[in-house]
């Protein structure tokens, strides 16, 4: 059975960036559903059971055509909140990444602020429901995609590094169709010491 990670945070604690009633039907009622509907999809293959989640999600296509939906919808949902709640995290006075991952940024985005402009012009620009992502190939090479619903980067052989839920359901109570502006204050509460982290992971494996 697949389960919800414990947040190493409070609900609270990325106010007023993030309400604490959003994030607490986030993580209580969505993800939670996404991991409900995962498990009980799985329920009848118990030979994919023993696999990753992150695995199943990476090759949905190769699965069996009446399972093929189930994982790509509901083991994607899953899988990409259990990202998207260890990116985040209570401001810092410092807001950014420095050492490696910063100058992979530069390197390859041009500059910081360019990179923040495009990784946020692709989130608002997003139509419909899905997700903003800060990624890197596998010879580390960084990229910015988007998915439409739940569907996720592994399944493209790239390696998540940092992603903005952009479904309503992540923002609408307190941004109503204000998307841009939760997108703005999403930069406010990145854990940038674990997308350093995952960064700092990945150039150790290329
Ligand atoms: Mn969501």
């Amino acid at each position: 059975m697949y389960q919800l990670p414990i947040l190493n945070y409070g609900y609270a604690d990325l106010e007023p960036f993030i309400d604490e009633a959003t994030m607490k039907i986030h993580h209580t009622k969505h993800h939670q559903t996404y991991a409900d509907k995962f498990n009980s999809a799985l329920e009848a293959y118990p030979d994919l059971a023993n696999k990753k989640a992150e695995e199943l999600v990476a090759d949905w296509s190769k699965l069996s055509n009446d399972i093929q939906t189930a994982v790509r919808n509901f083991g994607g949902g899953y899988v990409n909140h259990n990202f998207f709640f260890s990116i985040l995290g209570p401001k810092k006075s410092e807001v950014g990444p420095d050492g490696s991952l910063m100058i992979a940024i530069e390197r390859d985005f041009g500059s910081w602020e360019k990179f923040v402009e495009k990784f946020s012009a692709s989130a608002i620009g997003l139509f419909g429901s899905g997700w903003c992502w800060l990624v890197a190939d596998f010879a580390g090479q960084l990229k910015i995609v988007t998915t439409v619903n739940q569907d996720s980067p592994l399944s493209q052989n790239l390696i998540p590094l940092l992603t903005c839920d952009v479904w309503e359901h992540a923002y609408y109570l307190k941004y109503q169709n204000k998307r841009a502006d939760y997108v703005s204050a999403f930069f406010s509460v990145i854990n940038w010491e674990e997308v350093t982290r995952l960064y700092q992971t990945l150039i150790l494996k290329t």
